[in-house]
């Protein structure tokens, strides 16, 4: 029988109000993986009084006894690494590799902000005043909305969570309708890690039901979002209408820019990693490689020997590069962009089409696709695709390789291959992407610097790091006068 998951509000795991489910299929097979409830604003309401109650205490706990809950939750994640990432490679597809990354991504930053209960560093200064001590501390923000995908359905919740919570927020959490388990297990850890009652809460369901009434509920004094940009300006909106800061981290068209002094074969990895890994389904995949006209012909025939030898499967067979995309949805619009790339005048120099060839035709295969003779105009290389398809696009030169980088709407990733050490700082000043990788592909962040990207990914905040600590903290400043007398900032010529 498929098992059944609940919500998880004020401490308890409860079904959703209506006592609705809605059930998950692995997007390999078709096989159940399990129920989950179809949770509707109801149950929203239930989990931020549970979360509002909860705050207060939770906000006096000392930062290095809620570090140690966390401590304790990362030594549960890593005892059960394996299982979690089994079930994740069942809910979402992604290979068994990937998924173990994926639960070290969670366990690194468990670990990183349970060591944050003891840092949050603040500012000491000296005033302009005589007897006078200045200094900035940091304070929770009250009841924090976490909004997740399905990409990175452990890591990504566990960047919001984690600092949300080590700096003394209560938490309602909303993640993806396609991959509630790996959700689960990241809550059910931290239960069991010994956080209090109500202090992190989990509801469950769709988008337009539970994900909006988390972002419109007056309860909510902040919302972390991470998904598209259509979701993500339609919560911008919203947020701005009820003065809530929002935190937003959505698409991108990440490139590789190839240079023809390269290494192409250290090139050839990097594209095949960062374009067909997690099949795509990355917010950092290079779906644009720009590559330099002497290297262009050598480049693009290496790149689609390889591409076609890569091997499509359910991601728990350790043969399997490749594994499936996560929904028919998702299937479909991918499949579109081929039509569309073709139209516009691109060669398709390989895969495009879906796979349903034996055991593949229980799921939802998409072949790895190379189109070449892309320009930078094209939709194929403006518009996030979110499978795996990659476009490769010929220049003249570095700059305008970085011209055509920067000439999106989005502004996460980009990586340069070169062994010229003038052209790849040239390269680190020109790009303006948030993140830039010199010689390495565009993906594999690590969590203890900032992430996030410019223009249309992101508002303006970032993720990881101590740059999350920001977004989840609001700075207070403090002003101690222990002059006993009225002392005034800014009119020295008084003293
Ligand atoms: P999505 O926007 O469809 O959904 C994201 C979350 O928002 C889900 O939990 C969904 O249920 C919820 N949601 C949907 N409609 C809502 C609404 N009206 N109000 C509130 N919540 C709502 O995105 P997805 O398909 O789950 O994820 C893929 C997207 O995420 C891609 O665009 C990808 O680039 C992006 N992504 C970005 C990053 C990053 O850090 N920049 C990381 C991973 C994924």
């Amino acid at each position: 029988m498929t098992q059944q998951y609940q919500n998880f509000i004020a401490g308890e795991w409860r079904p959703a109000r209506s006592g609705e489910r809605f059930g998950r299929e692995n997007p390999a097979t078709g096989e159940a993986t399990g129920r989950y409830p179809r949770s509707g604003p109801d149950d929203v309401r239930d989990a931020v009084c549970a979360a509002q109650a909860a705050a207060p205490l939770w906000r006096a706990t000392p930062a290095p006894k809620r570090g140690e809950i966390l401590f304790r939750a990362g030594e549960i994640l890593v005892r059960e690494k394996e299982r979690f990432a089994r079930e994740l490679t069942e809910e979402m597809g992604k290979v068994l590799a990937e998924a173990r990354g994926d639960i070290q991504e969670a366990i690194d930053m468990t670990y990183y902000m349970a060591g944050e209960g003891r840092r949050q560093f603040g500012q000491t200064t000296p005033s302009e005043l005589p007897d006078k001590f200045a200094m900035s501390v940091r304070a929770p923000v009250g009841v924090v909305g976490c909004i997740t995908p399905w990409n990175f359905p452990m890591a990504i919740p566990s960047w919001k969570i984690m600092p949300a919570l080590v700096t003394g927020n209560a938490v309602v959490f909303k993640p993806s309708q396609y991959a509630p388990k790996s959700a689960y297990n990241l809550v059910r850890a931290l239960a069991d890690a010994g956080l209090p009652p109500g202090v992190l809460n989990m509801v469950v369901g769709e988008g337009a039901q539970v994900g909006a009434t988390v972002v419109e509920h007056p309860g909510i004094d902040l919302i972390s979002f991470t998904g598209s940009n259509a979701v993500g300006r339609t919560i911008a909106r919203q947020c701005a209408d009820a003065g809530k800061p929002v935190s937003l981290e959505m698409g991108g068209k990440n490139a590789i820019l190839i240079l023809d002094d390269a290494d192409l074969a250290l090139a050839l990895d990097g594209v095949i990693w960062s374009a067909f890994g997690t099949t795509g389904q990355r917010c950092t995949a290079a779906s644009r490689v720009i590559v330099q006209a002497a290297v262009y012909d050598e480049f693009a025939e290496r790149l689609v020997a390889r591409a076609e030898r890569l091997r499509l499967g359910n991601g728990l067979e350790p043969t399997t590069d490749v594994g499936p995309i996560v929904n028919s949805d998702q299937l479909r619009k991918v499949d579109s962009y081929i039509t569309i790339g073709r139209d516009e005048g691109a060669t398709l120099a390989c895969g495009g089409a879906t796979t349903n060839v034996g055991e593949l035709g229980k799921g939802y295969f998409f072949q790895p696709t190379v189109f070449t003779d892309a320009t930078p105009s094209m939709r194929i290389a403006q518009e996030e695709i979110f499978g795996p398809v990659t476009a490769l696009i010929k220049v003249g030169s570095l700059d305008e390789a970085i011209e055509v980088n920067n000439g999106v709407p989005y502004g996460l990733s980009t990586s340069i291959y070169t062994r010229d050490v003038n052209a790849a700082f040239r390269a680190i000043e020109g790009i303006t992407t948030g993140l830039v990788y010199v010689n390495a592909g565009t993906i594999g962040a690590e969590i203890h610097l900032p992430f996030g990207g410019t223009r249309g990914t992101g508002n303006g905040h970032r993720e990881a790091g101590t740059a999350a600590l920001d977004t989840f903290t609001e700075w207070k400043t403090v002003y101690i006068d222990y002059s006993g007398q009225l002392q005034k900032a800014q009119m020295t010529e008084e003293l």
